[in-house]
């Protein structure tokens, strides 16, 4: 397996160097231009661990099956709090992937459980002796995942930037309470995408360090996009299991999205032959990738909403790129060409054949906060069971494809992590957040997430905020003077 950037074909490497280099230094994203497919085996396997290795293995074949096997068996020994990894509930006449029973409360947790064990694994085997720094933008999750996941590993730092405004209460105190050796969080003034592009910005530009690495833990980095198609395969196996369907028989998926990095997982699983029907791509009032998906046109000139469902509050969807390199056989002097039109205009329109091919392959739709709200409410009216804002915009934007085929929509975060709105949609009186997760425990009988009943113990360890164009000199100082 050889990883190319989707912006240079001559680049070749294994998956230790993709992962450790994260972002490739021409900007573009690293993906190989062959995929492997699912092995027969996997349709008979329900162990989520086992699952894993299998289909793991074929992308990262510069490791053994026992490294992945290892680095697998203990990201999902007891980080989750269900022995399943992730449980696949009826709800109504549709089936819910609940993404979120790791230790953060969000769907994040499933890769970056696994993927700093892959990481310093592609380190050791390359016998790399500078320290990792790991940076980090996140919409609100993938913070608290990530610097849970690579909490106190030697020799690795992790700086991670979040939004001031936006995310919620619990989100933000997820990341500022933490307590680790090896980590510093910040708030940037501006919004995901601002932080993203800081981000992505400083990894493109950065020379060779004589001291330091630097990789990244958001889905641009295929050790944190890959490990995403397991549940794919793994909800398709618990239809299976329960009768839903027979081997063979397509079901649709619902994907509550943002970077996206979860949907695409969702394709590559289909690339790899799962039989998947339909693959909807929801978003809420930042509603550029059904834009795109309509006109052709991906035009991101238009107002940033900040709204109920912030983890999805994105307007350049990094791993679009992949797809439209891999829709367009790896031609990346094309795409070359539209992320210069996207830097230089804010915009890009696609070639008539890859738009088609584009709307051929992803369905896609947006919905409000109004009916996010009114979504969270009836759902739980009606079948007892109660939705975070995100996977309630992936419930509201199934209900136009829904047909006699099984929808899976992918819950992507637990509803205790956005109390606030879940208070709203149920006309609960509002408090603040760290009370309204008793509250709704008590309602709903549900049980608060572990760490998210420990919040409230915890002091405020982080405080710091940095404006967009100072986020370079701060990676730096932080650095230097070792955080
Ligand atoms: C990150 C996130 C999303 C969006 O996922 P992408 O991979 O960025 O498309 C959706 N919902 C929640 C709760 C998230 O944390």
């Amino acid at each position: 397996m050889r990883y190319q950037s989707t912006r240079n074909s001559e680049i070749r490497i294994t998956s230790a160097d993709a992962m450790l280099q994260g972002l490739a230094r021409d900007g573009g994203l690293f993906l190989p231009r062959i995929l492997p497919s699912l092995s027969p085996e996997v349709y008979h396997t329900t162990d989520y661990r086992r699952l894993a290795t299998l289909i793991l293995h074929p992308w990262f074949d510069d490791f053994t099956i026992e490294e992945i096997e290892t680095c697998v068996n203990q990201a999902y020994a007891s980080t989750f709090d269900t022995k399943t990894v992730v449980p696949i509930v009826s709800v109504g006449n549709r089936h819910v992937a609940e993404l979120f029973h790791g230790p953060t409360a969000a769907f994040k947790d499933v890769a970056l459980s696994l993927f700093p064990r892959l990481l310093v694994l592609a380190k050791e085997k390359s016998n790399i002796q500078k320290d990792l720094i790991v940076l980090v933008a996140t919409s609100g999750d993938t913070g608290s995942a990530a610097l849970t996941g690579f909490k106190d590993i030697e020799h690795l730092t992790i700086l991670t930037f979040y939004p001031n405004v936006g995310i919620s209460e619990i989100q933000r105190l997820q990341m500022t309470t933490q307590d680790g050796k090896n980590q510093k969080v910040a708030a940037i003034q501006g919004n995901f995408d601002d932080a993203q592009g800081a981000v992505k910005k400083f990894l493109g530009e950065r020379g060779e360090d004589p001291n330091f690495l630097y990789s990244s833990a958001n889905s641009i980095n295929i050790g944190r996009l890959l490990p995403q198609i397991v549940y794919y395969v793994h909800a398709y196996n618990q239809l299976v299991e329960n009768k839903t369907i027979e081997v063979g028989q397509p079901i649709d998926f619902c994907v509550p999205t943002g970077n996206f990095g979860n949907i695409f997982a969702g394709y590559l699983a289909k690339r790899m032959g799962l039989p998947i029907g339909k693959l909807i791509c929801a978003s809420n009032q930042n509603h550029i990738l059904t834009d795109v998906l309509k006109t052709g046109i991906y035009d991101r000139n238009r107002q940033f909403h900040s709204t109920l469902s912030p983890s999805m509050d994105i307007l350049v969807s990094s791993n679009l790129e992949r797809l439209l390199w891999l829709l367009s056989d790896g031609d990346s002097d094309l795409i070359v060409r539209l992320m210069n039109d996207l830097k230089t205009y804010g915009r890009f329109v696609l070639p008539k054949s890859i738009h088609e091919k584009l709307s051929e392959t992803i369905s896609a739709g947006y919905t409000s906060d109004e009916m996010t709200l009114r979504t969270i409410e009836e759902v739980y009216a009606n079948h007892r069971y109660l939705l975070d804002p995100h996977s309630a915009v992936a419930w509201s934007v199934a209900n136009p494809y829904q047909s006699d085929r099984p929808m899976v929509i992918l819950a992507t975060a637990s509803p205790f992590k956005f109390p606030a709105s879940i208070a709203r949609a149920m006309n609960w009186t509002i408090e603040p957040d760290l009370r309204l997760i008793t509250t709704i425990s008590e309602i709903t009988g549900l049980t608060i997430p572990k760490s998210l009943s420990e919040l409230s113990k915890k002091p405020v360890l982080h405080h710091d905020i940095v404006a967009i164009d100072a986020v370079d000199r701060y990676i730096r100082r932080c650095v230097r003077e070792n955080v």
